[in-house]
């Protein structure tokens, strides 16, 4: 079908286009067991083996499932800070809705199944590469306990596309791929952006504006099937009812983002039409776990301003649920819903962060004012020493918190050890621009600001100051200086954190019942394993030489993220646990 502007319409018809020889790369059983998909027996090679032809065959888009109505879904966004006007499900289906015994509804979704009416001038395809990133995360991110899109089954094929992009500027054919996406629903942000006026800056306007009966009917159906107990509360006041969804959404939102602050996780395209409606991450792209602590870190090659930088997560999402409100009046008036993410944004994300950084930091027994001071010194401790985010959380669930231990030692040696090497953080804070470059920019940021910020480069020359200011400091720095250095550092935030686990001590009742509690807290909010990139390329490159195993095999880790099961596998499979441990732990 040609790509075409839709006015009025929420959804169009759209038909998967068959692939070459499809062929199940990993499935993920829990997933599909949402869905009544139970999976036969392991010894029952036979039934597994059908199971997975079948798999192909509907997830993949060759076949229809019975009662599949596939249809794309039209949305806006802002992308990058401005309105982009009409995006649409590009290269996504919607095919229908699975209401289970236990009275829950999925969404299915086949990603990549080719060109829908919002493709434009692409291909509705996704390649091998990008499929096997989504399918992982988004189950990483679910045994993790963060709100996400489910990914049920990733689906690879002979067919191939070119791909140009900035993955590593060596255009080949890639195989085309497929991911079965399962959530409640997929309405995002950018759906209520269809009805946005005109854009005062680009004079776009959404295709449905102007359309207030489809608005009132969309927010009809979000508030009473996604938010019953708001449709319940507020039954004639729609003006209220609108509200306390706005309200509801802002602290989702503030509490998802919050999660992802606390597990090192960088989304890399916060736009708008990425911004799920009930507070699920949306669209696994150049997503990236933090492996070396650093606020400024920009997972998304294209973001050259840093706009989606990690620290910056929490004001973007604030600055899209801002969007949100624009889009949504005249149904909730705009000073209303301004007043309401005034009230409830900060105040959330402030306080899940701090409650599950408590919990990261196993203080279980009481709550001090200078908690949220000791979490930030604990940050810029990782961020000066080079530190790895994970690890150092999951080695301080293992921390000797009597005054008295004799293992700080060994603790501060451990700790120390997983922070970057000289060499790293010299490579870490090589400078980009040329030289001659940056002195021009330093001269236009003096002469003219308004030009500057004007073609975006302020952030990134500011990232660049700061690295030329990192280097400089290390090369004044030897390998043993940096240790000791680092050393000390540590040491200083341990006194504190000793200092303050020793409150929560005297306050328990009973010692040995705190310890243990506190431990348990901190095991089961520090994972031992995220979805680090390399780990994930390494699937991606043994999948495109047609071997899946790694790709299942780091799905079933991810599963169990906080250790457990993973560690009490059999002899053989514990060894490979452990050697996948040595690698996540880089
Ligand atoms: P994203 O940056 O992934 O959120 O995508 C932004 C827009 O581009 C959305 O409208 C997508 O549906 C669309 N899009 C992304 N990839 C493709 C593709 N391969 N073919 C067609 N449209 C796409
Ligand atoms: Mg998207
Ligand atoms: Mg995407």
């Amino acid at each position: 079908s040609a790509p075409r502007p839709v006015p009025g319409a929420c959804f169009s018809r759209a038909r998967p286009e068959p692939l070459r020889r499809p062929r199940v790369v990993a499935l993920s059983e829990p997933a599909l067991a949402l869905l009544g998909l139970d999976a036969p027996p392991a010894a029952d090679a036979a039934a597994r083996e059908a199971r997975e032809a079948e798999a192909a065959l509907f997830f993949s888009g060759n076949a229809l499932l019975p009662g599949a109505e596939p249809a794309a879904h039209c949305y806006c966004g802002h992308q990058f800070g401005q309105f982009a006007g009409q995006l649409g499900d590009g290269a996504a289906m919607y095919l229908g809705e699975v209401c289970t015994e236990a009275g829950e509804r999925w969404e299915l979704q086949l990603k990549g199944a080719g060109p829908t009416p919002f493709s434009r001038q692409a291909d509705g395809r996704k390649v091998l590469r990008s499929s096997i990133r989504e399918f992982l995360c988004s189950e990483a991110m679910f045994h993790l306990g963060i709100p996400t899109t489910r990914a049920g089954s990733c689906v690879s094929s002979q067919s191939t596309v070119v791909r140009d992009a900035f993955y590593d500027g060596n255009p080949r054919p890639e195989p085309c791929a497929v991911v079965l996406r399962l959530a409640p629903t997929f309405l995002r942000f950018g759906s209520f952006e269809i009805f946005k006026p005109r854009d005062e800056h680009t004079g776009r306007a959404g295709p449905s504006v102007g359309r207030d009966d489809i608005r009132l009917q969309m927010l009809d159906y979000v508030i009473s099937t996604f938010y019953p107990e708001i449709q319940a509360s507020h039954p004639g006041d729609h003006v209220q009812r609108h509200a306390a969804f706005f309200r509801e959404v802002t602290r989702r939102t503030a509490r998802l983002v919050a999660e992802w602050q606390c597990v090192g996780f960088c989304h890399g395209v916060l736009n708008t039409d990425n911004m799920s409606i009930v507070g699920l991450t949306i669209d696994y792209g150049p997503f990236g776990f933090l492996d070396r602590y650093d606020p400024g870190h920009v997972c998304n090659a294209s973001d050259t301003a840093g706009r989606y930088s990690y620290g910056k997560q929490p004001e973007v999402c604030r600055w899209n649920l801002q969007k949100l409100a624009e889009a949504l009046d005249p149904a909730l008036p705009l000073e209303l819903a301004e007043a309401i993410l005034a009230q409830e944004f900060d105040a959330e994300f402030g306080r899940h962060y701090l409650q599950k950084m408590r919990r990261k930091l196993g203080l279980v027994q009481t709550e001090q004012e200078g908690d949220g001071a000791l979490v930030a010194q604990l940050l810029e401790t990782m961020h000066l020493t080079g530190a790895d985010f994970t690890n150092s959380f999951y080695l301080l669930s293992s921390f000797p918190a009597a005054p008295e231990s004799p293992d700080l030692d060994e603790f501060l040696a451990a700790l120390t050890a997983q922070c970057a090497s000289l060499e790293e953080l010299r490579l870490a804070f090589r400078p980009q621009m040329d030289p001659r470059q940056l002195a021009m920019m330093l001269m236009l940021a003096q002469s003219n600001p308004q030009l500057l910020a004007l073609i975006g480069t302020r952030a990134s020359l500011a990232r660049e100051l700061e690295r030329v200011e990192q280097q400089s400091r290390l090369e004044q720095l030897s390998e043993a200086e940096l240790h000791s250095k680092n050393r000390s550092r540590w040491a200083a935030w341990l006194h504190d954190y000793r200092a303050r686990l020793e409150k929560d001590r005297e306050a328990s009742g009973d010692v040995a019942t705190w310890q243990a509690e506190r431990t348990r807290v901190m095991r089961a909010n520090n994972p031992k394993y995220v979805l680090r990139n390399y780990i994930a390329q390494g699937a991606i490159e043994a999948a495109e030489n047609g071997d899946f195993s790694e790709v299942r095999r780091v799905l079933k880790l991810l599963e169990t993220p906080y250790g457990g099961e993973a560690e009490a596998a059999e002899p053989e499979g514990a060894a490979e646990a452990s050697e996948v441990a040595a690698e996540t732990s880089g």
